[in-house]
């Protein structure tokens, strides 16, 4: 999927997340600044994406869609968060990282989530950049515009 899916759609998570957590030792900037961060992190790993293209050297290593779509590195992660920062910070992290593979499930090529212990692959029907995830994107704007109207009244 499109890196303006990812921020768009990461956005709109945080913002309907952030209330069910709005106990905890985090401020709401910091969880949404935190979890869209994490959201762009997976396609580290595609030497052509808007993060890949400026450490080409992880896109030489790693296969695009292996290890990186998995929810190995979101643990790897989150857990310094949650030992440095608390909980909170840990879970924007990994729930963002998580949207990022959530929506990339959508797509033909899929996301196996806990390889390489499994070659199972959670895959969809959308082509990255196709009609279908323009209209997903149009649909996440409409959600994030009712979440700031909804937050304002
Ligand atoms: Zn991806």
């Amino acid at each position: 999927m499109m890196f303006k899916t990812h921020l768009a759609f990461s956005f709109l998570c945080s913002i309907i997340l952030w209330p069910f957590l709005s106990g905890s030792n985090i401020p709401k900037w910091a969880f949404v600044l935190v979890f869209i961060l994490s959201s762009v992190i997976p396609d580290i790993d595609c030497n052509s994406s808007v993060l890949g293209k400026r450490v080409k050297v992880i896109g030489w290593i790693f296969a695009h869609r292996g290890i990186f779509h998995s929810i190995f590195p979101a643990i790897l992660i989150s857990t310094p968060l949650l030992i440095f920062f608390g909980a909170g910070y840990a879970l924007a992290s990994f729930t963002g990282y998580l949207s990022h593979l959530v929506l990339d499930m959508l797509n033909h090529q899929g996301v196996g989530l806990f390889f390489p212990l499994s070659r199972w692959r959670i895959k969809g029907f959308m082509k990255s950049g196709g009609l279908a995830e323009r209209l997903l994107f149009v649909l996440f704007f409409v959600g994030i515009f009712i979440m700031m109207f909804l937050s304002k009244s």
